[in-house]
């Protein structure tokens, strides 16, 4: 069976393409680095998840953070989807996408009054609250506007997820969601503020994570919580948003099993009056993306062989920042293997795509296309080193789409004020 990171990259006659497109034309049309995604893999990712929920009343919801383009955001919610935002910006994005206000979910522990009020105003479906004070902020803003605004509250689950520390955030120690403990002070609270109306409950527990039974932990636990609400007289309690973090494959791991998960949360939820939410992000755009990048110079020292590409840690940081493994490919396969360390251009030892990693055989000039680099790539990009942020292409069959361009150098400076 193919690799699931692989099937919409795939090599044809030694030439790596995505879907009907080779990635090599792709480099010399629009330079590199660029970013390029598979059209047909965020629907494929989208669809498969939606039919595994066609049980129960639901919305997914993409979240938008993992990859903001807009025109991915266009193409996600002509396909039927919702946005999971975190951020005035994310509203405005997914606004200016055409997503309808009812489906956009507003989550993070840091909301300031004007995201609040922007939030307000637009009219999203719900706020995921992450504390007490921000739930009174929101009473003050909703009542200054003459607005009910909708809630979930955020549990935090206490669920041990087996994935990287930085990115696990259902932990009692993370500084995400409410603790069950609080929650009847939470409720009697929101009891006191009429600009309030509790809607539902949300988790998230991290991300990329590749087992299910985390995930069926959570769900548990958050449907106690919201038998407890209602015992509570908090009737109207009927979301329960399960969050995002299901797993793909980038490397010859495990991905997310969804039609076990299917199962399981059919068995827990059925026969209750629940509308379920979920928030991919990874799962939808991880296995979508590449970043293609030219190889500069091949170093030989005493120990080792660095292949110095013109890319790296500043437009695709996940390596470095979790120690996260990335597949790199030659897109035009050469006869050979070595073993190499693949590394960017910018001032720091961190600056790196693969160490000690045995790829095929490279020649200076070539170009690599570094895999499942769809979510968490362009998203985190930055400018350090000043090197301009790269462009995003968007295939779709034999067709491709600049969907961003390439940034020039008077961009670097165009708000910097002599
Ligand atoms: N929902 C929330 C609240 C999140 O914090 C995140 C990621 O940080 C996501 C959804 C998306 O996670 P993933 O891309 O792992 O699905």
């Amino acid at each position: 069976m193919m690799n699931s990171f692989r099937e919409y990259f795939t090599y044809r006659n030694g030439k790596l393409y995505c879907e009907d497109v080779s990635l090599e034309e792709i480099a010399e049309e629009y330079g590199t680095p660029v970013y390029v995604y598979s059209s047909k893999c965020f629907i494929d990712k989208f669809t498969q998840q939606d039919k595994a929920l066609s049980n129960h009343p639901h919305l997914i919801c993409y979240s938008v953070k993992s990859n903001s383009n807009i025109n991915i955001l266009r193409m996600m919610q002509e396909a039927g989807c919702g946005m999971d935002v975190v951020s005035g910006g994310e509203i405005y994005r997914a606004i200016a996408a055409g997503v309808k206000p009812e489906k956009i979910v507003y989550a993070g522990v840091g909301k300031t009054t004007s995201e609040i009020e922007l939030a307000l105003t637009t009219g999203i479906r719900m706020f995921n609250c992450e504390s007490l004070p921000e739930i009174e902020r929101i009473n003050m803003v909703a009542q200054s506007m003459n607005k009910t605004a909708r809630i979930a509250i955020r549990v935090n689950p206490d669920v041990t997820a087996n994935t990287h520390h930085y990115i696990t955030t259902g932990r009692k120690e993370n500084k995400f969601g409410i603790s069950m403990q609080l929650l009847p002070h939470i409720v009697s609270a929101i009891k006191n503020m009429p600009y309030i109306k509790l809607i539902g409950i949300h988790v998230h527990i991290g991300s990329q994570i590749t087992e299910v039974e985390p995930f069926e932990e959570a769900c548990n636990k958050a449907l106690d919580v919201m038998v407890k609400l209602k015992a509570m007289g908090m009737d109207e309690c009927t979301t329960l948003n399960l969050g995002g973090g299901f797993g793909i494959q980038y490397n010859d791991g495990n991905s997310f099993d969804v039609a076990r998960w299917a199962t399981i949360i059919d068995n827990v939820i059925k026969d209750k009056n629940i509308f379920l939410i979920i928030e991919p992000g990874r799962y939808i755009s991880g296995s979508s993306g590449a970043l293609l990048t030219r190889v500069q110079y091949k170093k030989k020292t005493d120990t080792k062989t660095f292949i110095i590409v013109d890319s790296g840690m500043h437009q695709l940081i996940r390596p470095t920042l979790y120690q996260a493994y990335q597949h790199v490919a030659n897109v035009t396969l050469r006869e050979g293997k070595e073993i190499v360390d693949v590394v960017g251009p910018i001032c720091e030892s961190g600056d790196f795509f693969a160490k000690d990693r045995e790829i095929s055989y490279t020649m200076q000039d070539d170009c690599l296309a570094v895999l499942s680099a769809g979510a968490y790539g362009m998203a985190m990009a930055s400018r350090y080193n000043s090197h301009p942020l790269p462009a995003e292409v968007l295939i779709e069959g034999n067709t491709h789409k600049l969907i961003r361009s390439r940034e020039t150098y008077e961009d670097l400076i165009t708000r910097e004020r002599v």
